[in-house]
């Protein structure tokens, strides 16, 4: 097991950052961390790489605990923090060469470099302060420097927050890669970005999780949920749409545009219109909807659905 979390709360005075968290991770793992801002996500990892510590529970990286072995597991764990904090007026090689040498990695410090920068796709920019790289390359110094020491496991805080489209693809790919050979762990609130990199999402909300699964049984889950997108010629309450018979919930889209989730396996169609036949309501259109993964998160993180 690469990453346990036991019972984890954190509390920031009266806040609550994190509430009862448990989960695990397995050796080889690619696992997506998700969740809307301020849900916990970076408390989380700040835990794990020893930041900060929780308030009760236990957390262990490869079997080490993290209170009683944090040097041990800071061997075990790279760590790309939210924001990549670098220096910018070092040059690139420099700062590796630096954080290398914070690892203690002795003669293998300058080979161990440059593999990094070949790994990272850095090599060009070597001699270039770190100030006057894009933020796609500052990335990869993140990156880079938290590889240096060969963690066994990585965890990345929003790895691809601020990047163009192209730079975005480039980190996903360097992401998927670095995970042949490693426990990954990274945050993000892009659905998409979990479906195209992990094997597992953890959906996290105001710091509890609401889901872990498989990329594959959330695909499952989502084929589960019917959602129907009707539009009506006038205002319809909620309460009204939850009675009729298989409707599940009911989210306003707009004015009169409604999404209803339905019962899986059960067409709840010929009920809406009857139920608008009855009150004298026409529906302008009605379709049954495809459920995405994003959909799946926005439910997941609104009503708490597990
Ligand atoms: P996320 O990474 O998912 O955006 P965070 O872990 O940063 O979430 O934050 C979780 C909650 O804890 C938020 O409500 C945030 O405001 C609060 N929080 C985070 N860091 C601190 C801190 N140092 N002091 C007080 N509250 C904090």
């Amino acid at each position: 097991m690469s990453i346990k979390v036991n019972n984890i709360t954190k509390n920031y005075g009266a806040q609550k950052a994190l509430n009862d968290v448990s989960l695990k991770i397995d050796a080889g793992e690619i696992v997506g961390l998700v969740g809307p801002n301020g849900a916990g996500k970076s408390t989380l990892m700040k835990i794990i790489t020893c930041y900060l510590p929780q308030t009760s529970g236990d957390a262990f990286v490869c079997d080490f605990n993290v209170i009683e072995h944090s040097l041990e597991v800071r061997k075990k764990v790279g760590y790309l923090p939210e924001h990549n904090p670098l220096y910018l007026d070092m040059y690139v090689i420099e700062f590796l060469e630096f954080i290398g040498g914070i690892y203690k990695l002795g003669k293998n410090l300058k080979s161990r470099v440059a593999e990094m920068m070949e790994i990272t796709g850095l090599e060009l920019e070597r001699k270039k302060k770190i100030g006057a790289l894009s933020k796609g390359y500052r990335q990869r110094v993140g990156l880079a420097q938290a590889l240096i020491h060969n963690p066994e496991v990585l965890i990345l805080d929003e790895p691809t927050s601020g990047l163009d489209p192209n730079q975005i693809i480039e980190i996903r790919n360097l992401i998927k890669e670095i995970g042949k050979e490693k426990t990954v762990l990274f945050s993000t609130h892009i659905m998409q970005e979990v479906e195209a990199i992990c094997n597992k999402v953890i959906v996290i909300d105001k710091g509890k999780i609401v889901a872990d699964r498989t990329t594959a049984d959330m695909h499952k889950f989502t084929a589960n949920v019917q959602m129907i997108s009707v539009e009506f010629d006038t205002k319809v309450e909620k309460s009204e749409l939850l009675n009729i018979p298989g409707v599940l919930d009911a989210i306003a889209v707009k004015d009169f545009l409604w999404s209803i989730r339905t019962e899986p396996d059960k067409d709840a169609r010929p009920e809406i219109f009857k139920f608008a036949v009855k009150h004298n309501i026409t529906v302008l259109s009605m379709n049954m909807e495809e459920q995405s993964l994003e959909e799946t998160f926005h439910q997941l993180t609104q009503s708490g659905i597990q």
